[in-house]
């Protein structure tokens, strides 16, 4: 530890990455203060004495216990200084064994002056969720199987089986727990199930005590058996691509490699191989997957290929858990992290590869200060620390392929499915005759539900929920009930006759009449999962549907639920929103309709085609996994575009061509670089005051650069929660010294009284929406 520290010491201070840092005040005298940043919200610092006892000892990237008001807060110091600056200083409480890496403090400094943060906040992202002490507590391990017999009596659905279900109708979590081991094939590791699955320890406690689960405490998976067992030969592409990674591995710089293979090209085979590589010599590796709430499935060969060397995070767990997870990482008990976007922050011992699964997923970029994008930190951490980095994909993001296109990344393609498998056929419904009917549904597209049904198979319906919502609208002068907080339209919900702001939380009941002109002629536009699900309901009354949105899918199991009870076969038809479309791997789904695929393109958003061709994409992976031959059916009102010319044909790189083609004409992204800056504030006419004197500073700032500054103007909704908003876009060659520039404009504004009305900044570098 002590030798850890000294070499921090010296590599921060070569660097000097973090602001305000004095080289004399730390290296040449024993330094009395420390600076520590704080895992609240505010921008700077915090002094505190370095008592005696801890002299010589304390460093920069130390985790230290201070006093903070009343309470005690764990921090991280990133000054040492001689002197303090403010009076009544406090002492530090004490110093904690772990310690903040250089590297990744080094992470954090650039990720504050890359989006424009504070240290404080970059660090609140690099640093797992609660800083406080957690409790210390044996860590969890073992594997978890049910007791033979009670596998037997399952199997049988012996009358045996229903008694244990009775015995256990009053313990809910228990019968749940065990229904949920019989479903995963009777066994599972326990820090899988109390991680992941959100069990407590009493629950699993609980069914052993009576028997009908068996703790075992040996390590009975054997990472390479199982990896083996699983897959035999790989293909020639995924040999090749692993020859490449092997050779990148091998010589320990900084190399990005693009894996392009459609889904179920063996992808996830060749990041298992490449992981495995990595802990034989030594190393550690992180791999991200997109936020979703099925975790557990995209997981799942992870934990079956390296057991308990694996830890998986997710954005459900809460904090002393996270934490310890964390701790146990930093000492090495875990070299493989899978989890989202935070996970690339992982303290990964002997880091040497980040693999980012689904690179184009748009919940890489966080939605929050520091709003930063997990591909580009993964890149950043690659470079500085000399990393493999891998991006897969069926679908990569412009940027990711126009990187590939001039040889910055490396290229390896799986261009079949693995074992010859075919990809779905793609049909394009032509709906604009059905919409004047007011059809949801295209006689072919029913037509083809209830061929599938009869096949005995299954079929997946998706609804794009953008721009989907019911609204309530007066037929008679045309008005539309609308949030009286946000310029947006309440959403209808069935359940209590409720009108909804999906933007900040409003909820009214649905009036009986207009209120504008009285007319009782009200009627209910756009369609919803709801609504489709009475049609579904209507027309096939005795097939079952799941529904599958942000209503049915709320708490801790929500999800999983749905896609088990899909998963059974008992129910026929599973309908819902973006949630469906991925990482699900149902082999008896032989048929995805798309209830309508326009809402997505007609986003104002310069991704909105490249995002629908992928979402299509993503979803029609969906069918036809097994060996049965599988079919999409996609209903369109302008069936001629681009978008779905090229998704019939499968061609995605033919579709990208042309859509990079567009992107340089209009100098956007990956031709250029954007950054949105969006205001609010309570006073409409103060805003854009406001505004238009930061645009005009701008514009003479940026005028000798290739910078073009867009607006101020409205965005898409023009108020949310009662401020009002308005976004100026900067477009070009933006390097950092302009945003630097921007953003002391900004705060000279503030400081000549420009802001009095409280107006607060939403500065979002490389943008992923522009609502
Ligand atoms: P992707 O990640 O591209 O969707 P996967 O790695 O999940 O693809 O592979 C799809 C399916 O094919 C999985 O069930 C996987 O176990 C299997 N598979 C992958 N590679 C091979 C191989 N070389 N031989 C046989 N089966 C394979
Ligand atoms: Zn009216
Ligand atoms: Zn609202």
């Amino acid at each position: 530890m002590g030798a850890a520290r000294a070499r921090g010491l010296g590599r921060f201070f070569e660097r000097d990455i973090l602001r305000g840092m004095s080289l004399d005040s730390a290296t040449l005298l024993a330094p009395r203060f420390a600076r520590v940043v704080l895992p609240i919200p505010v921008e700077q610092a915090f002094t505190y004495e370095i008592p005696e006892r801890m002299q010589g000892q304390i460093a920069v990237g130390c985790r230290v216990e201070v006093p903070f008001g009343k309470r005690s807060l764990s921090g991280i110091v990133v000054e040492l200084a001689e002197a303090a600056d403010v009076p009544r200083i406090k002492p530090i409480h004490e110093l904690h064994e772990t310690f903040v890496s250089p590297a990744l403090l080094d992470l954090a400094g650039w990720m504050a002056s890359y989006y424009g943060c504070t240290r404080g906040e970059a660090l609140q992202s690099v640093l797992p969720p609660s800083l406080r002490r957690a409790k210390l507590r044996a860590k969890p391990t073992g594997i978890a199987r049910v007791a033979d017999e009670v596998l037997r009596q399952n199997g049988e659905r012996s009358d045996e089986y229903a008694a244990v279900q009775k015995k256990l109708a009053r313990a809910k979590r228990q019968l749940a727990l065990l229904t949920e081991l019989l479903s995963a094939g009777g066994e599972a590791p326990v820090p899988a199930i109390l991680e992941e699955w959100g069990y407590a320890r009493e629950v699993l406690d609980g069914l052993a005590a009576r028997g009908l689960v068996v703790i075992e405490a040996i390590e009975r998976y054997s990472p390479l058996d199982a990896l083996e067992a699983a897959v035999e030969t790989l293909t020639a592409a995924q040999t090749d691509a692993l020859l490449l990674i092997e050779r990148t591995l091998a010589s320990r710089a900084f190399a990005p490699i693009l894996i392009h293979g459609v889904t179920g090209s063996g992808k996830t085979e060749v990041y298992l191989r490449a992981a495995r590589r990595v802990l034989d010599d030594g190393g550690g590796c992180i791999v991200l997957v997109p936020e979703i709430g099925l975790l557990p499935q995209a997981t799942a060969r992870y934990r079956r290929a390296f057991g308990e060397e694996v830890a998986i995070i997710h954005s459900r767990l809460t904090g002393p858990d996270r934490f310890d997870i964390w701790e146990r990482i930093e000492r090495g008990e875990h070299r493989v992290v899978v989890g989202p976007r935070s996970a690339v922050f992982s303290p990964v011992k002997n880091l040497r590869l980040i693999i980012v699964d689904e690179e184009q997923d748009e919940s890489y970029k966080q939605d929050d200060k520091p709003r930063y994008h997990a591909r580009s930190v993964a890149l950043v951490r690659g470079r500085d620390e000399n990393l493999t980095v891998l991006l897969g994909s069926a679908t990569p993001s412009a940027e990711t392929l126009r990187h590939a296109a001039e040889k910055k990344y490396a290229l390896a393609t799986l261009p079949g499915r693995v074992g010859g498998g075919v990809l779905p056929e793609i049909e394009i419904v032509d709906m604009r005759e059905e919409k004047s009917r007011g059809q949801i549904f295209s006689p072919r597209l029913l037509e083809r539900i209830e061929e599938t049904i009869a096949a005995k198979h299954q079929v997946i319906l998706f609804l794009n929920k953008r721009g989907h919502a019911r609204y309530v609208q007066c037929n008679a002068c045309g008005d539309v009930v609308m949030c009286k907080n946000c310029d947006v339209s309440l959403t209808f919900h069935r359940v209590g006759d409720r009108l909804k702001c999906h933007l900040c939380g409003y909820e009214r009941a649905a009036p009986q009449a207009c209120e504008k002109c009285r007319s009782r002629q009200l009627h209910f536009t756009g369609v919803g999962t709801q609504r489709v699900e009475l049609e579904l309901k209507a027309l096939f009354p005795d097939t079952g549907v799941l529904r599958m949105d942000a209503d049915t899918t709320t708490g801790k199991e929500g999800h999983r639920r749905i896609l088990e009870e899909f998963s059974t076969g008992q129910y026929p038809i599973l309908l819902g929103t973006q949630m469906v479309t991925k990482g699900h791997h149902f082999p008896n789904v032989t048929l995805v309709g798309v209830v309508s695929a326009e809402e997505g393109l007609n986003f104002p958003d310069f991704r909105s085609a490249e995002r629908t061709f992928q979402q299509l994409t993503q979803v029609s992976g969906r069918s036809g996994r097994a060996d049965a031959a599988g079919g999409v059916v996609i209903q369109a009102y302008s069936p001629d575009h681009a978008v779905f010319r090229h998704l019939v044909a499968h061609d995605y790189d033919g579709f990208m061509r042309e859509e990079l083609e567009t992107r340089k004409a209009l100098n956007y992204p990956p031709f250029s670089r954007v950054v949105l800056a969006c205001c609010s504030a309570a006073d409409a006419g103060v805003l854009n005051s406001f505004m238009e004197s930061w645009a005009a500073a701008a514009r003479s700032l940026l005028a000798q650069r290739n910078v073009a500054v867009l607006g101020p103007a409205p965005p898409l909704v023009p108020r949310v929660k009662n401020r009002y908003r308005e976004q100026i876009l900067l477009k070009g060659a933006i390097t950092q010294g302009d945003k630097d520039a921007m953003l002391g404009a900004f705060r000279d504004l503030v400081a000549r009284g420009r802001g009095r009305s409280n107006i607060e900044l939403r500065w979002d570098v490389d943008p992923e929406t522009f609502l």
